[in-house]
C-alpha cells in the first residue's frame, strides 16, 4: 500500500506508507483546513506522523484500525471533509460518521470488508503514561493486560524526558506484565507540540490491537478529568460528548474503550499506589529522572502535596517547590486546576509545619466536604467492558472504600460558582496572586 494520493478539492487527505518497520501517516491539507486552523492556538507543524510497528506487516492491519487512528492523530486538523488512507467496513464508516459533526468521512467504504472484532482468548490494553493514574489503572485491571506506552522521540526543544516512563515499563517488564513500547512521534504534528486530540495517545494500542489479541483499550482518565469534580461544576459524562463521540468512534472500530478509574480522585490512586506495589512503578513527573522528579513542575508539586496530606512524617520542601513560577501561574488559576485535590490535601496537613500554604489556604474553600475523594463512586462501572466489570471492581474494593448515597451526593451536586463568584474569595485570590513577589 503505497502512498495513495487521493485527489479533491478542500479536503483532508491522508495516505499511509511502510518502510523499513515503520507506518508513516501522512497529511494533506488544503485551504479549507488551513482557514480551520487560523482560527485556533494550534497548528499543523509537519504532515507525517511515523510508528513503529516493528514486525506486523501494514496489510495485517485492519482497515477499521488505520481509520480509527487517522481519525485520532488529524481529528484537530480537519476543515470540512476527511478521505481516509484505506477503504473500511461499512460498520466503521457509518459508526464513525454518525458522531462526527465538525467534518464527515467523504471516502468509501468496502462492502466486502467485515468489520473489526476482537479474537474469543481476548486481553485488555492500556494507553499506559508512567504516571499515577495510570499505574493506578493497571493496578485494579486484570494481570493479563498489555500497557503500551507511546514513546515519543526526545527533541532539544522540549523539557520532556522520557527516562522515568521508560525506566517504569522495565520495571512492569521485570514483574510480568506484557509491556510494549512502540516508537511514535505523532505529538509533534501540533505545535505547540502535545496530543492532536483526546485520546491520540491510544494510536499505537489502536494499530496492534488485533496482533495483541485486545478487546480494549483503557485509559487512566480519574474522577476529576471525567465527573468534573475539582472544577467549576459536575458533569453527567455518561451523557457527555466526550464519552458519546469516542465510545462510538471505538467500538465502531471493535475495539472497547475502558475507564477503570473514572470512579477514583486522584486521591484515590495516590492511596491505590500507596498501598499496591505499582506505587514504586509510577512517576508522573516527565521532566525529572527516574526516582528523581524535578520539584519545580505542577505535577510535582500536585504529587508532593497530596504525599503530605496522606503521610504525615513526610519532609519536603514546599516553599523551594512554590518559587518556580510554574506552579505559581497553575495555583493562580481560577479555580485551580483539581482544586478539590488541593483543598484535601490543605485540609490533612498541619498547616504550623507549612506556613507558606496559609496564603493558598485563604483563597480555597476549606468547608468543602471532601471525604468522597478517597472513596469509589461505583456507577463508573458503566465505562468499563463487561467481560472485565467484576475483576476490576473486585482489584478496585481491595484498596477503597465504596461511596454511600450521602458521598455520592455531594459528587452530583459539586458545584463551585457560587464561591467563585463571591466577593471574597475574588479578594484572597487577588492576595494570592500579589504573594507570589513575596516569596
Ligand atoms: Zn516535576
Amino acid at each position: 500500500m503505497n502512498g495513495i494520493f487521493l485527489i479533491g478539492v478542500d479536503i483532508t487527505k491522508v495516505s499511509i506508507n511502510e518502510d523499513k518497520g515503520y507506518i508513516s501517516f501522512i497529511l494533506e491539507t488544503d485551504e479549507d483546513d488551513i482557514s480551520h486552523l487560523s482560527s485556533s492556538k494550534i497548528s499543523l507543524a509537519k504532515n507525517e506522523a511515523k510508528i513503529k510497528i516493528g514486525d506486523v506487516k501494514l496489510d495485517e492491519i485492519h482497515p477499521d484500525l488505520i481509520g480509527l487512528a487517522t481519525i485520532l492523530m488529524c481529528h484537530q486538523f480537519i476543515g470540512k471533509r476527511l478521505v481516509l488512507p484505506v477503504e473500511v467496513s461499512p460498520k466503521f464508516l457509518e459508526g464513525a460518521n454518525s458522531v462526527l459533526s465538525k467534518y464527515k468521512i467523504t471516502s468509501k467504504s468496502n462492502e466486502d470488508i467485515s468489520a473489526n472484532k476482537p479474537p474469543v482468548r481476548s486481553r485488555p490494553g492500556l494507553a499506559y503514561s508512567g504516571g499515577a493514574d495510570s499505574c493506578a489503572a493497571l493496578a485494579v485491571m486484570p494481570g493479563n493486560t498489555v500497557p503500551i506506552f507511546m514513546h515519543r522521540p526526545m527533541s532539544k526543544d522540549s523539557i520532556y524526558d522520557s527516562e522515568a516512563p521508560l525506566r517504569s515499563c522495565e520495571e512492569l517488564k521485570e514483574v510480568g506484565y506484557d509491556v510494549k513500547v512502540i516508537e511514535c512521534d505523532l505529538e509533534y504534528l501540533r505545535k505547540p507540540i502535545g496530543f492532536p486530540s483526546d485520546l491520540a495517545n491510544a494510536v499505537p494500542a489502536v494499530l496492534l490491537s488485533q496482533s495483541l489479541g485486545l478487546d480494549s483499550i483503557a485509559f487512566g482518565t480519574v474522577l476529576e478529568s471525567a465527573y468534573g469534580i475539582g472544577h467549576e461544576k459536575y458533569i453527567d459524562y455518561g451523557n457527555g460528548s466526550h464519552w458519546r463521540f469516542y465510545g462510538k468512534l471505538f467500538s465502531s472500530a471493535g475495539i472497547d474503550l475502558c475507564l477503570p478509574v473514572a470512579g477514583v480522585s486522584e486521591v484515590g490512586t495516590s492511596i491505590i499506589g500507596n498501598l499496591s506495589p505499582f506505587g514504586e512503578f509510577s512517576q508522573s513527573c516527565i521532566r525529572g529522572k527516574w526516582n528523581k522528579p524535578c520539584l519545580k513542575c505542577w505535577k510535582c508539586f500536585r504529587k508532593e502535596l497530596l504525599a503530605i496530606s496522606l503521610d504525615s512524617n513526610k519532609k519536603v520542601d514546599l516553599k523551594k517547590i512554590m518559587e518556580n513560577s510554574e506552579v505559581q501561574i497553575r495555583l493562580s488559576a481560577y479555580p485551580i486546576s483539581h482544586e478539590n485535590v488541593i483543598i484535601y490535601s490543605i485540609q490533612n496537613i498541619d498547616i504550623n509545619s507549612f506556613p507558606v500554604l496559609k496564603i493558598v489556604r485563604n483563597r480555597i474553600d476549606m468547608s468543602t466536604k471532601l471525604d468522597f475523594l478517597r472513596k469509589w463512586y461505583s456507577p463508573s462501572l458503566t465505562f468499563i467492558p463487561e467481560k472485565w466489570r467484576t475483576n476490576i471492581r473486585n482489584k478496585i474494593l481491595k484498596y477503597l472504600e465504596i461511596m454511600d448515597k450521602e458521598d455520592e451526593e455531594i459528587l452530583l451536586n459539586w458545584n463551585m460558582y457560587p464561591f467563585l463568584e463571591s466577593e471574597s474569595t475574588k479578594k484572597s485570590h487577588s492576595k494570592l496572586t500579589s504573594f507570589w513577589q513575596d516569596l
